[in-house]
């Protein structure tokens, strides 16, 4: 194996180096991703319960104002009633207004007891959610910051590959160099070694005239299928 064929190998090698730690970058950031859209579920949760609270609160106060609104109609109608300046028909339309109006308000207490139950209810149902939240909460920036300090150690790591790719791939010809990294546009592994006369990059033979040049002359030999750089251990 030549000295160039030993370059390149490394060069390879830090190459398939920096595309693993590029892989780990992604492959963290996408967790931190989902780790963001988590605590948006957890965080539009409580949202939707509070506003249904809100609404029950809003419901409540509505029916509180109608029943004091019926209790005013009904008082009015009684005032009218005890001054008995009016005729028998008119009391007797009076009084019957009143009874339904009794109804409607007896319909509209219970309502808004109704609603007092469930908001008690929901209240205590949000300060519950609103503790498991706080621990959630809590638990999902811990992942963050582990993935953070992940992050940063797979990028210090992955810096410092590039720089020793670089290094390397500075002590190679320029030609072959851009000839290699032609091929690692479409190859993940431009430099393989031939094993039976077989490339073991595309698996296909050679001919014996090119495993000779590879085990015997210094230049660079390539498969004559896909190309590759081949060499013999
Ligand atoms: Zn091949």
């Amino acid at each position: 194996m030549t000295g160039e064929i030993e370059r390149l190998l490394k060069l390879q090698d830090k190459d398939q180096e920096c595309a693993t730690l590029a892989a780990q970058i992604k492959h963290l950031t996408e967790q931190r991703a989902r780790l963001a859209k988590r605590r948006e579920g957890e965080l539009a949760r409580i949202e939707e319960m509070r506003r249904t609270l809100e609404e029950l609160e809003r419901e409540s106060r509505q029916r509180n104002l109608e029943v004091d609104d019926l209790d005013m109609q009904i008082h009015a109608y009684q005032k009218q009633l005890d001054e008995g300046i009016i005729s028998f028909k008119e009391m007797e339309a009076l009084r019957e207004k009143i009874a339904n109006q009794r109804a409607r308000m007896s319909a509209m207490e219970d309502e808004a007891l109704m609603l007092m139950d469930r908001i008690v209810e929901e209240k205590e149902n949000l300060a519950r959610a609103e503790e498991e939240l706080k621990e959630r909460l809590s638990e999902i920036a811990a992942e963050e910051e582990e993935l953070a300090s992940r992050i940063d150690g797979v990028e210090r790591a992955l810096a410092a590959a590039r720089a020793a790719r670089e290094e390397i791939a500075g002590r190679l010809s320029p030609s072959l160099l851009s000839r290699y990294e032609n091929l690692r546009r479409s190859f993940p592994d431009p430099v393989v070694p031939v094993k039976n006369g077989i490339c073991t990059g595309c698996k296909l033979r050679v001919s014996g005239y090119t495993v000779e040049r590879a085990r015997n002359t210094a230049e660079i030999v390539t498969c004559e299928n896909c190309s590759r750089i081949l060499y013999i251990r």
